[in-house]
């Protein structure tokens, strides 16, 4: 009798185990599985994928408490992938007052004159991150555009370079006869007075440059929050923050144990490389924390040092000189000048070695192609101790590639995490720069495909809150409509035979962007046992008109199987 009962409780466990808490029917279901499938239905349980087929097999999941969806034809997505981003910077950026459009020299001074309204004379403005590539003059202001205001210190933050006015230089000390910092430089006018131009040199300012300062802890949890929360409305359900430090890494644990993490993040630990390489050894060894510790909503990515500057700024490591019109754009003194490498080789190597007997995915900032050389160059004597492929260690930006560096990248299992934004932004300003040729080799997506180089696509959202105007825009669906037609935000199209196709670019948000996070076994396409995170979409993504692809806006953001978005 008993066993009878036992029979029985078990078919009834069955049955019940089959009610699916959601269905999407009648849709198009963009897998990303292995043969690229797509099906009409899918169903949803217990925060996994329980089945994906025909509108009839996935209807056979229902019970009585499903909810089911009926798409109308709409298509499904694998929930999206921001390999790279700064929510916490972006999240304060516009925490207080909202920023306006900074694309021009008087738009820059106008700024300056309503900030000079609102705060007590004496005290620091900042022009928030922005680059002179993206100023409609293409050249880099200097401290007479910033001396619109003589009451106040004002910086222009343009990341690795900052510029100043002529009271922040007096506040600061910073005189025709203050040394360059080691690796930086005070760049001189004709008479040999400081410019404002600080490349590098930013250190010297005699203010606090932190983008957190100033804000309460629970400022900075409901900042990153709340801009978290914007990734999922875009249609984000996975983003990789490429740059935390311990503040940064509390912050993160915090909403987690408050259940207020929006979205699955993966978290990228980049020290200051400035201190010797036995004290960042040691850090390292100090810390309790390296790749893929953590769970399927916080976990730990990959090991960051900033190996070079900015292309945008004109301190990226190039394998050639800025030329005539860098001194113009980036203000340089030496025509010859090649950017800046922030870090030793043998110091460099040091660091990584620890990093990676510490269990690391291992990374650098490598923007200019001599940064790509010289960070290929430090894998490739890690990877003669020992292969470096198991690590999918890779290189971030490699703005500036080559087929050299390209089949090194391949021999070795390296992949890349690119951004194609900068080409939409910034990639005219670059080709007056490097010219034609010297832009082949830029985010060239259909050569690291063509080598069977794994591509995670992101943006380096790292300023502003809106999804199409921020500094860079994280619209996942301008981020592929770029990969895909490779067209500038003024139309010019650079270097079609680098252009990928919609799956391709698809991937590069999915799949891909899990599998440089060693998730893809749980995340990135939808297929049954894998974590229910889609995004449903108002329009064909494989069909639409290509310049529509940029415009799609998700419907409805699932993720762990719940709707989180509507
Ligand atoms: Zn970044």
């Amino acid at each position: 009798m008993s066993r009878i009962l036992i029979l029985l409780l078990g078919a009834r466990c069955l049955i019940w185990a089959a009610d699916a808490d959601l269905i999407l029917h009648n849709g198009k279901i963009v897998t990303v599985d292995p043969d690229f499938s797509v099906r009409q239905a899918v169903a949803v349980k217990a925060g996994k994928i329980l089945a994906v087929g025909t509108n009839q097999a996935i209807m056979a999941e229902r019970g009585a408490n499903t909810r089911v969806v009926d798409l109308h034809g709409r298509m499904v997505l694998p929930g999206l992938f921001d390999s790279h981003v700064h929510p916490l910077g972006a999240g304060l950026s516009e925490f207080r007052a909202p920023l306006p459009p900074l694309d021009s020299v008087p738009a820059v001074q106008s700024y300056i004159r309503a900030m000079a309204l609102k705060t007590p004379k004496g005290h620091w403005i900042v022009v928030p991150r922005t680059f002179p590539t993206r100023l409609s003059e293409l050249r880099m202001p200097t401290r007479t555009d910033l001396d619109v205001d003589t009451d106040h210190p004002v910086a222009f933050d343009a990341s690795y370079v900052w510029i100043v006015n002529s009271l922040a230089l007096k506040m600061s000390n910073i005189t025709r006869d203050t040394p360059n910092p080691p690796g930086g430089e005070i760049v001189k006018d004709k008479n040999g007075e400081p410019n404002g131009i600080l490349k590098n040199a930013q250190s010297l300012l005699k203010m606090n440059r932190s983008e957190t300062a100033g804000f309460t802890e629970a400022e900075k949890l409901q900042a990153l929050q709340d801009q978290l929360k914007r990734y999922v409305i875009a249609g984000l359900t996975s983003i990789n923050d490429r740059a935390v430090d311990a503040e940064q890494i509390a912050l993160y644990r915090k909403l987690k144990a408050a259940g207020r993490l929006p979205i699955r993040a993966a978290l990228t630990w980049r020290p200051d490389a400035t201190p010797p390489a036995a004290t960042l050894v040691k850090e390292i060894n100090a810390a309790n924390y390296h790749t893929n510790v953590g769970d399927d909503w916080l976990k730990f990515a990959a090991f960051k040092l900033t190996l070079d500057g900015g292309m945008t700024i004109g301190t990226a490591f190039q394998r050639h000189p800025y030329g005539p019109f860098g001194k113009q754009l980036y203000g340089k003194t030496n025509p010859d000048d090649r950017g800046q490498l922030f870090i030793p080789p043998d110091k460099l190597l040091t660091v990584m070695r620890a990093a990676r007997n510490r269990g690391w995915q291992l990374t650098t900032h490598d923007q200019g192609g001599g940064a790509v050389d010289a960070w290929l160059d430090c894998l490739e004597a890690l990877d003669k101790e020992k292969p470096i492929r198991e690590t999918r260690s890779f290189v971030m930006h490699a703005s500036f590639q080559s087929p050299a560096a390209i089949a090194r990248m391949k021999k070795m299992g390296v992949l890349a995490d690119t951004q194609s934004q900068w080409l939409y932004h910034d990639g005219e300003a670059l080709q007056k720069v490097f010219g034609e040729e010297g832009m082949r080799y830029f985010f060239p997506l259909r050569s690291y495909l063509d080598a069977g180089i794994i591509v995670a696509a992101g943006s380096d959202h790292m300023i502003g809150h809106d999804k199409n105007r921020a500094v860079n825009p994280y619209n996942p669906f301008l981020s592929m409509w770029i990969e895909i037609a490779r067209k500038t935000d003024r139309g010019q199209v650079i270097h079609p035979e680098e252009k990928i196709t919609r799956a391709e670019a698809l991937k590069t948000h999915t799949i891909w962007g899990a599998y440089i996070q060693f998730s893809e076994k749980q995340k990135g396409s939808i297929e049954p046992g894998k974590l229910a995170d889609m995004v449903v979409i108002d329009r064909d993504f494989m069909l639409c008109p290509e310049d529509q692809i940029k415009d799609i806006q998700p419907v409805m953001t699932i993720l762990d199987g719940k709707v989180v978005f509507e």
